[in-house]
């Protein structure tokens, strides 16, 4: 697809962005071999995040992985179908792994000399119109004490009532409730194509999305048997619904190189850029309580 000027300036503008929310998934973050852990993309990902702090941005981490390595800890086989697990098999593995993780991540982020906090949420953090106050200044008082908050969602307790269900939408949830300016979406996709790029040669890579209009929202629900639904799509295309609605520029891009954190910060165009729409009226505590109902 040909570059518009438009394009080259939304791109720019990523390099004055403050306060940075950035979502990693468990599938980034394990060896597809084994399903264990790949501690060097862990701590390319640190790195990078503390680099941003060293600039001087806030830096907010949304990571996956608590099931995934809690399962691997108590020696559970990953080869289940989907539904198989009990839900308390699986907050029981998220028990277990959520500390894990955050071991390994504490342990990172101290070799970088930086102070790393856990957050963990449910849909009631935003519902609730008390604990969302509270959340907001928990996260606003880690930004000013120079701390990465780094953010799961509940998985130990949160039942479907109050699930968020998917980390692609809690990560724009949470750049919402902190006024982020930027979301990046670290997933094993390079961006939005026009389809399935796995089934069709002529897909065409999006580098930018100024609006985010109602077709393309439907085309990533599995539902309409659009390809563009495939690999996850609809939970991203709901992230970029929140965050752009929330004015906040979201780009998603394959973690396959993680490096890619600092360059897409230097304007370089990597990944699909969503661009943040700052004339729309967006309730958060409205839109996550319609969330699955
Ligand atoms: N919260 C889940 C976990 O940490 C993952 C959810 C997701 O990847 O979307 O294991």
């Amino acid at each position: 697809m040909k570059e518009s000027a438009s394009c080259v300036s939304f791109r720019q503008r990523l390099k004055d962005k403050k306060r940075i929310v950035v979502k990693i998934g468990s599938s980034s973050l394990q060896h597809p071999e084994t399903g264990d852990l790949d501690y060097t993309k862990l701590d390319v990902l640190v790195r990078e995040l503390c680099d941003m702090r060293n600039k001087g941005k806030d830096v907010a981490l949304v990571t996956s992985g608590a099931i995934a390595v809690g399962r691997k800890a108590v020696h559970l086989k990953d080869s289940c179908q989907p539904g198989e697990r009990t839900i308390a098999e699986k907050q029981a593995c998220a028990a277990i792994g959520q500390a894990r993780l955050m071991m390994i991540y504490q342990k990172i982020f101290a070799e970088y000399n930086q102070v790393a906090a856990q957050i963990l949420m449910t849909k009631n953090t935003i519902v609730d119109n008390l604990n969302r106050y509270n959340a907001h200044n928990t996260f606003s008082e880690l930004f000013k004490l120079g701390v990465v908050p780094i953010v799961n969602e509940n998985d130990t307790v949160a039942t479907y009532e109050i699930e968020f269900g998917d980390n692609d939408s809690l990560s724009a949830i949470v750049a919402a409730l902190v006024e982020a300016d930027l979301l990046i979406l670290l997933s094993d996709i390079d961006g939005l194509y026009t389809d399935d790029p796995r089934k069709n040669k002529d897909a065409e890579f999006i580098q930018v999305v100024e609006e985010l209009s109602s077709e393309l929202m439907e085309m990533g629900k599995p539902s309409t048997g659009s390809n563009v639904g495939t690999g996850g799509m609809n939970t991203k295309l709901v992230a970029a619904k929140i965050a752009t609605s929330s004015n906040i520029d979201m780009v998603i891009a394959n973690s396959k190189d993680i490096k890619a954190l600092h360059r897409i910060l230097d304007g370089q165009d990597i990944g699909t850029l969503f661009v943040g729409n700052q004339n729309t009226y967006f309730d958060l505590p409205e839109f996550v309580e319609k969330m699955h109902s």
